[in-house]
């Protein structure tokens, strides 16, 4: 039989875990303390637990952790670490160190089913959801890990469409029992999936962002398909209707593509979107991927443009572009090692 996997438990499972098997109801939290506060390669070295409750949890358990099996490392610092993921893929978690802070780029699915016509992760299609321990295992085991100050879920796959487990690990990460993480310290970037990001809102207290990238329907429809069943409108106006309380923070990415969403227009119709509702826009540089005619805007027009856009009230940043020579725009890296493994076959 195959085992269950113990990364990636809250601490509601693992209270379930210790019941079935018979141990006081204690040891759940004495497992979490070594899943997520301590540094442990085997079930064994969970030395406070008794012998009996040590065997049990080996006989049916796991602890889960996945080394990486490829990592890069960017001029300026970036790396970029790829996780084996069932049926020969791969997905990447991207570490970022800066000056103040080193955050963490986190995936939530091997590839991608929502089909952005920008995004190499999307042209990889839909292979699987990321299981709560598949995530958390990205965040425990790397050997920066102890660095880490922020985390993003920005890396590859949708994670508004794998809700469930991505809740999970949010619990895993912001919970005393856990990680014990600020919720400030997180950010969840998603296309606008509006059901799961109410539960999202509801149930968490971390920063959300949203990928807009146009503001017109049309245009969205494009580049991005979610357009047709949850226009960027209807994912404003949930914003707007929300009842804010605490500090977190909703921001809008921005991807600029030349010609495509960089023009006057674009800009009067995006502030009129966002009118009334506390936001930021990070526009990001367009770095081109195999498959697409779509250029990125230059940089003296993204300044231009996010000149126009503060003096409309709107708080704009350019997002600096990290580890371009490792292929840091997400679904590069994997894809090649994708190809490259199938060519060996
Ligand atoms: Fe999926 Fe995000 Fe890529 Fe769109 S941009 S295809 S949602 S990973």
């Amino acid at each position: 039989m195959e085992k269950d996997i113990l990364l990636g438990k809250t601490l509601n499972e693992l209270t379930e875990i210790v019941n079935k098997s018979g141990l006081p109801r204690f040891t759940a939290k004495q497992i979490a303390d070594w899943l997520y506060k301590k540094n442990i390669s085997s079930i064994d070295e969970m030395s406070n637990l008794s012998k009996k409750a040590r065997e049990l949890l080996s006989q049916n358990f796991d602890l889960g952790f996945i080394d990486h099996s490829n990592v890069q490392t960017s001029k300026d610092g970036t790396k970029k670490y790829l996780f084996p993921a069932n049926g020969g893929n791969f997905i990447e978690t991207a570490y970022i160190p800066d000056e103040t802070r080193n955050t963490l780029c986190i995936s939530t699915q091997v590839g991608c089913k929502m089909g952005c016509s920008f995004c190499m992760t999307g042209k990889q299609g839909f292979q699987s959801n990321l299981s709560s321990g598949e995530i958390i295992n990205q965040i425990k085991n790397f050997p920066e890990s102890d660095t880490l100050t922020n985390i993003v879920y920005m890396g590859m796959g949708e994670p508004f469409d794998n809700i469930d487990e991505v809740m999970k690990s949010l619990e895993i990460l912001t919970s005393d029992w856990g990680f014990a993480m600020s919720p400030k310290r997180i950010t969840v970037s998603s296309i606008g999936i509006i059901p799961a990001m109410k539960r999202f809102l509801a149930e968490s207290n971390c920063h959300l962002a949203i990928s807009l990238h146009t503001p017109f329907d049309d245009d969205r429809r494009e580049i991005m398909p979610i357009q047709k069943v949850y226009p960027i409108k209807n994912v404003i106006d949930e914003l707007k209707n929300w009842n804010w309380s605490g500090q977190r923070r909703i921001s809008f990415e921005y991807i600029m593509f030349k010609g495509l969403n960089d023009q006057q227009r674009h800009l009067d119709e995006l502030a009129f979107l966002l009118k009334d509702l506390n936001c930021r826009i990070n526009l990001i540089h367009f770095h081109p991927i195999p498959k697409t005619d779509l250029k990125g805007t230059d940089y003296h027009q993204m300044e231009v443009f996010r000149d126009a856009l503060t003096r409309k009230g709107i708080i704009t940043t350019i997002r600096r572009s990290r580890g371009k020579d490792i292929f840091a725009a997400c679904g590069l890296l994997s894809t090649k090692e994708i190809v490259k493994n199938k060519s060996k076959k």
